[in-house]
């Protein structure tokens, strides 16, 4: 990037510091060019941060950000900054059926997609039949080629297939709303197919869940920066960009504090709302349908509790058929000490200064962000109490709701179209972000993998293409035989 004079051919300015642009500078940054990434809040992450608790000064995450074992552009963007030994894999999933009963889901030694059926077949709170119809809809599912099911309701697709009801609420729904933060009624069903294809059918892997041992604060910022400095990436916090036009060289960018700069690429990596504005020479480009104009969102909530006592010793425990759909036990997985005394079945001694941390995740929160966040804080505390024998005795000392209205792109029928490639028609400006066409839906994986396309045809612009996205998982042979995969 340049104040004054010719921009250098190999410097590049990525605007946005969450994952896709961090990944973009990452690339870029290690292969020599001169990266500088400008973020307009004071930390990096984006939408997987964390904010400072008020009460006892700790870092807290907006959210719990998991990953899945087939994110792999996500893994090896891990690997790469040094971060990946900062996750827990967890090779087991505890299910809290609608009635309480606890079932631990865990791979069997089959080959997949063979190696997650006796897990399956132990799901005693769906019946014989509820079950063989569930794999009955499964096979169908990952038989069925994704451009057949490309802008078809899924629930449409879950009729179709005489999927009993208790299924799609007890299964479907559990799976898909944590995956894809909507519900079966709005969800695009080639969407719903790359979720279980990917995640269950495909590797024995692709299901295991990565969990973050230490705050997202730390994971993008502390570890982060000081990798990005040693590989040619100048990262500049608090300056957030007021527009990008074209320049006589290149782009011409101008910092909401009036300075401008130019660079004769600029990667824009900011959220699909905010582009038209930043960037105004694009939007005749984007037709009715394709463009960031069209793309609906979809809201996230956090439910923070402290309790004085430990309520469960499960690290994550994942409800079916309630207004909570994940409890992640913050203490276990970033490995504090809960006291000596934690017994099996959950409910430690009573602890002093801020109580137990745990968090609670309701993805589609469209009704919970539509009401008092106390009444959601009530109802979370009541199924805590109801559905874990550690949480009837506990007290909750405090809790806080926190939701973020455009957590991720809905991804709905047909709303792929809408999404734009990261070239663009202004010459050296190119996208990024979770909406951009990834083929993945919005998620940390989706990020990584757009920031990877855009330095992809950065290189390829620059004469020096190269492949920078990660293999998928492969699928294993009996997958292939089986299911035609
Ligand atoms: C509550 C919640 C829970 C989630 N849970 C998961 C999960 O469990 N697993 C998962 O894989 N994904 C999850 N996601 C989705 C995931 O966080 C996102 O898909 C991903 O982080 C998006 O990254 P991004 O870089 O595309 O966008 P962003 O993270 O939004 O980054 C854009 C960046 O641009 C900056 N910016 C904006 N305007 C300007 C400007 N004018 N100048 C300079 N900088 C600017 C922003 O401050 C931001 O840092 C969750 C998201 C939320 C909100």
């Amino acid at each position: 990037m340049t104040g004054e004079g010719s921009a250098g051919e190999r410097d590049i300015l990525v605007v946005g510091g969450g994952l896709a642009g961090l990944a973009c500078a990452a690339a870029l940054g290690a292969r020599g060019w001169t990266v500088t990434l400008l973020e307009s809040r004071n930390r990096l992450g984006g939408r997987a941060s964390s904010f400072r608790d008020a009460q006892t000064g700790e870092w807290l995450d907006n959210c719990q950000h998991v990953s899945l074992g087939c994110c792999t552009n996500f893994t090896r963007f891990c690997q790469m900054v040094g971060i990946a030994d900062l996750f827990h894999r967890e090779d087991e999933l505890i299910f809290i059926g609608p009635e309480g009963t606890r079932h631990v889901f865990a791979a069997s030694s089959f080959p997949a997609p063979l190696h997650l059926a006796p897990a399956f077949a132990r799901l005693s709170y769906l019946s014989w039949s509820d079950r063989w119809h569930l794999s009955r809809g499964l096979r169908a599912l990952a038989g069925t080629p994704s451009e057949r099911l490309e802008g078809l309701p899924f629930d449409r697709w879950l009729a179709d297939q005489h999927q009993p009801p208790r299924v799609i609420e007890l299964f479907w729904h559990v799976v898909l709303v944590s995956a894809l933060s909507e519900t079966v009624d709005r969800l695009d069903a080639a969407h719903a197919r790359k979720v279980f294809v990917d995640a269950f059918l495909t590797h024995r892997a692709g299901w295991e869940v990565w969990l973050p041992t230490v705050p997202l604060e730390r994971l993008y910022g502390g570890e982060l920066l000081g990798w990005l400095a040693g590989h040619g990436v100048a990262v500049r916090l608090n300056a957030g960009v007021r527009t990008l036009a074209r320049g006589q060289e290149g782009v011409q960018v101008t910092l909401r504090d009036g300075t401008t700069c130019r660079a004769s690429r600029v990667v824009l990596a900011v959220p699909s709302h905010l582009v038209p504005d930043l960037a105004p020479e694009l939007a005749p480009r984007w037709s009715a349908v394709e463009g960031p104009g069209q793309i609906e969102t979809a809201p996230i909530s956090s439910v923070h509790l402290w309790y004085d006592r430990e309520i469960t010793p499960d690290r994550h425990v994942t409800f079916v058929g309630q207004t909570s759909q994940w409890l992640f036990n913050r203490e276990r997985i970033q490995g504090r000490p809960v006291g000596p005394e934690e017994s099996a079945a959950g409910g430690g001694e009573e602890r002093s200064s801020s109580g137990w941390y745990g968090q609670v995740v309701i993805s589609a929160s469209h009704h919970a962000a539509a009401r008092p966040a106390q009444e959601t804080i009530d109802t979370v505390a009541g199924e805590l109490a109801r559905l874990l024998p550690g949480a009837r005795s506990a007290r909750l000392l405090r809790a806080r709701m926190v939701t973020e209205h455009r957590a991720v792109i809905a991804v709905l029928p047909g709303a792929d179209r809408h999404r734009p490639g990261v070239r663009t028609d202004v010459p050296g400006l190119y996208l990024a972000g979770d909406w951009v066409q990834t083929g993945w839906p919005s998620t940390m994986e989706g990020a990584v993998r757009s920031g990877w396309l855009a330095a992809e045809a950065v290189l390829e612009d620059a004469g020096t293409g190269e492949r920078l996205l990660a293999e998928d998982l492969p699928v294993s042979r009996l997958s292939k035989w089986l299911l035609r995969l």
